[in-house]
């Protein structure tokens, strides 16, 4: 993989993304031949398709949007060859427990490579230091960068500090540093974060509305509310400082800062003494450092800015079996799936299922897809609940299954939670139960598709199978994993 390079730094970009994305193009409809699930796709997209641009997103500029957005277009193009997008890309890109399945998401991927250029900094993985240090405020010396950048400086307030022909290398990453650091002030309420508040560069420390930097008081070692403090959390009087540290300090500028402390802030100092044994407060930044996966971590903390979790689907969930539910519970149980299985299908199924990502005959009717409403197998009206759990063929299942959990001597699932696995995902003897609840959804599902008549028989056979499945997938990959599989099925009798 090797970046073309030319004189011009716009040019170089544009070469660079251009041949990319039509890499990335050409891989992808190849790939767009075979039938995958969606997760399955995902999966192909993060490990065939993506590096390339991971790689070009860590080394050079961002490219303008306009080349993002093509690049997005040709990856929901892949993951949706139809162009109908049922699941919402906001939902896609989340994180497991907020009913996403972490679709990567170009733009923020992006950001987060940029910002990891500040850490990359500190790791020494690059001679950048320099550059950056000639575009902050003076005196350029390590010292006040390490404190520039720890202070919480809003991202709209940078460019009052910048040299102005910063470049626009150093720029972005720095921009976006700032938005991702910068904490409001009532977000910040512990006592120990407020004392290492700095005084300068912060934008929850305004006069005139703007942040501040005096140079002379820095130099003298007056840079944290802290340092205007005594051990007893009283703020030390003018003369004081000047005698502690050794300036003179204008009475103006003084009730300045003074009175540019927040109001808040003032008040729990007040109320809190500080106590020594409380943890130490850390930067965020020294976090960042301190960590091997740092921009997993940025990356993480990022996408909730967007993500959007799937209520309407809970909704139509509430609305059909006509109870209430939890949406904290609800979203927590996403995750038991991972738990139990890493066959990709079925992982995909759960997912399917829990948000109504399923077509029936009734739905199928209405989009003009099917000439009938009705059941292929009892004849009356094909919903999700119908086909699930009412139609009295699916009936004598989940009868079996209840009496195969019953036998393991674990509690047996209700409608609820066979339709929707809402267990306790800290309990592990839920993991089971949920698996064999999934595993009857997906035949009854694979028995529609087929349009093959559903039987207890049949299902039991079908348990057989991904048991032995996942057995023997799992002894391949070492002694712990079968162990794990062992383990979950551990008193479950197939008869
Ligand atoms: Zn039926």
């Amino acid at each position: 993989m090797g970046i073309k390079i030319t004189r011009n730094t716009k040019e170089t970009v544009r070469l660079n993304y251009e041949g990319t994305i039509e890499n990335i193009k050409g891989k992808l409809e190849i790939w767009k031949i075979r039938k995958m699930s969606l997760m399955g796709k995902i999966m192909i997209l993060k490990t065939m398709a993506l590096s390339t641009i991971i790689y070009l997103l860590t080394n050079l500029p961002s490219p303008e949007n306009t080349y993002i957005k093509e690049l997005e277009n040709i990856i929901y193009n892949f993951i949706w060859p139809s162009n109908n997008e049922r699941i919402a890309r906001k939902t896609l890109i989340g994180p497991i427990d907020l009913g996403g399945i972490k679709m990567p998401d170009i733009s923020t991927l992006n950001e987060t490579l940029k910002i990891g250029w500040i850490i990359r900094m500190y790791k020494n993985e690059g001679n950048w230091s320099n550059c950056l240090l000639s575009y902050i405020p003076s005196p350029n010396n390590i010292e006040l960068r390490d404190y520039f950048l720890r202070s919480n400086l809003n991202a709209k307030h940078l460019s009052l500090f910048l040299k102005t022909k910063c470049s626009i290398l150093w720029k972005e990453p720095l921009y976006l540093w700032f938005d991702y650091n910068y904490k409001q002030m009532v977000q910040i309420i512990d006592t120990q974060e407020i004392l290492k508040q700095s005084l300068f560069f912060n934008s929850n420390i305004l006069i005139q509305q703007k942040p501040v930097y005096y140079l002379k008081w820095y130099k003298a070692g007056l840079r944290t509310i802290g340092d205007l403090l005594t051990d007893e959390n009283e703020y030390k009087n003018i003369f004081v400082l000047e005698k502690e540290y050794r300036i003179n300090i204008d009475f103006l500028t003084y009730m300045g800062i003074y009175s540019a402390i927040p109001k808040q802030w003032k008040e729990i100092l007040k109320r809190y003494k500080p106590n020594k044994d409380s943890i130490k407060y850390k930067h965020h930044l020294d976090e960042l450092i301190s960590k091997d996966k740092c921009t997993k971590i940025i990356y993480c903390c990022r996408i909730l800015r967007i993500v959007k979790t799937p209520i309407q689907r809970l909704l139509k969930w509430e609305e059909e079996l006509e109870t209430g539910i939890d949406t904290d519970e609800w979203l927590d149980s996403f995750k038991i799936i991972y738990k139990c299985t890493q066959a990709i299908k079925i992982r995909n199924f759960d997912y399917r299922f829990r948000i109504r990502d399923i077509l029936t005959n009734s739905k199928l009717y209405k989009m003009g897809l099917s000439d009938t409403e009705e059941c292929y197998m009892c004849g009356e009206r094909e919903t999700i609940l119908h086909l699930y759990w009412d139609c009295k063929y699916n009936k004598r299942l989940w009868e079996r299954l209840k009496n195969i959990i019953s036998n393991a001597k674990l509690a047996t699932p209700g409608k609820i939670e066979c339709l929707l696995s809402l267990y306790d995902t800290e309990n592990n003897t839920n993991n089971i139960k949920h698996f064999l609840c999934t595993l009857t959804k997906k035949y009854i599902h694979d028995s529609k598709c087929n349009k093959r008549k559903t039987s207890v028989y049949g299902l039991l056979n079908y348990f057989k199978t991904i048991k032995d499945l996942e057995e023997k997938t799992s002894s391949r990959e070492g002694i712990k994993k079968y162990r794990k599989i062992k383990r979950l099925w551990h008193n479950i009798k197939i008869v």
